[in-house]
């Protein structure tokens, strides 16, 4: 295990940030922590980091006690949103920042530095300053500087988050990449549960400070331990009083066994997927989502009477909120 926290509780006055939280990281593994904001996402980072004291608790990295370690004893590195580079340093200086104060040789620190930045595909980049670099080279200089000194943990607050939504596409298929190669235990940070179930290992979902699942993205996804994590992960509508993901509602044009009438609002095609808005009977709003070819099969048409049921083996939710229509 790389990261051990236990039973951490951390206040801010009177509000409790992290609830008791128990986590075991394991060592080599990308490990993301996805909740809403507000949650206690970076809370936790920056406690196993030592930036936070907590109430409560004990962190260890690599079975050693980190609880009493300042951020700079615990091997870690870390990478926030907004990443603070040096203005007046070229990206080679910036990168090498860490082993220059460790008194590295210059010899040494110059190869380092050339490695990392073909690592970060920035090479050919060394001379430039931050300022003449892209928001995605920048956040990658950023993950070269912090793996330069060889932490034994990368942490990541939200690396990509101020990015477009392209490239933070982009940039989170090669920190995958970029995972499978160095294989640092790395803890992210991030709200984006897409982003989450695409590069992580695995994912603690965080709600109101307390973990309430952990575990693979297709545990989450197939097997979600509350309400919460349902609503989180993955798609979801309502059906009756219970939420269930839109690709389980099968819509059929004739009734059987226990299918219910629905009427077709509206038909959105999403290139493979193809969204239906429905209404059941009594008004209550219903989304399914059915493949291009169903579709055609089905012949799916606004104000169309058709019969819909959950399908074998469909995965739900009890609903406890009022039914709310679908976004
Ligand atoms: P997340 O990263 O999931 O968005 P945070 O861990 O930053 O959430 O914050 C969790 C909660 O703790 C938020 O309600 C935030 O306002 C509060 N909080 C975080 N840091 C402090 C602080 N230094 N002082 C007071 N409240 C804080
Ligand atoms: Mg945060």
């Amino acid at each position: 295990m790389a990261i051990g926290v236990r039973q951490v509780t951390k206040r801010f006055g009177e509000f409790v940030a992290l609830d008791d939280v128990s986590l075991a990281i394991p060592s080599g593994s990308l490990t993301v922590l996805l909740g809403p904001s507000g949650s206690g996402k970076s809370t936790l980072l920056r406690v196993i980091a030592g930036l936070e004291v907590p109430d409560a608790g004990e962190v260890t990295i690599f079975e050693t006690d980190a609880t009493p370690l300042p951020p700079q004893k615990r091997g870690v590195g870390f990478v926030f949103q907004h990443y603070a580079a040096f203005k007046r340093m070229t990206v080679r200086d910036n990168v090498g920042f860490g082993l220059k104060i460790r008194k590295r040789p210059k010899k040494e620190i110059r190869e380092r530095v050339d490695e990392l930045l073909e690592l970060v595909q920035l090479e050919g980049l060394a001379e430039r300053y931050p300022s003449q670099l892209s928001g995605g080279q920048r956040q990658r200089m950023a993950l070269a500087r912090a793996l330069a000194v060889e932490p034994q943990v990368l942490l990541l607050d939200e690396p990509f988050g101020a990015l477009d939504a392209r490239v933070r596409k982009e940039l989170r298929t090669w920190l995958r990449r970029l995972h499978d190669e160095v294989h640092v235990t790395t803890v992210l940070v991030t709200h984006d549960q897409e982003e989450a179930m695409e590069v992580a290992d695995r994912v603690a979902v965080i709600n109101n400070g307390r973990i309430e699942q952990y575990g693979k993205p297709r545990d989450l996804y197939e097997h979600p331990a509350s309400e919460f994590v349902m609503t989180f992960v993955g798609p979801v509508t309502r059906f009756r009083e219970r939420h269930i993901r839109p690709h389980d509602l099968e819509v059929q044009l004739t009734p059987n066994g226990t299918s219910e009438e629905a009427t077709v609002e509206r038909v959105v095609h999403l290139g493979f997927e193809v969204r239906v808005e429905l209404a059941l009977a009594g008004g209550e709003k219903v989304l399914a989502q059915v493949t291009r070819e169903e579709a055609e099969q089905l012949e799916l048409l606004e104000g169309q009477r058709v019969f819909v049921r959950p399908r074998p083996k469909t995965v739900f939710v009890p609903a406890t909120a009022p039914a709310r229509p679908p976004a």
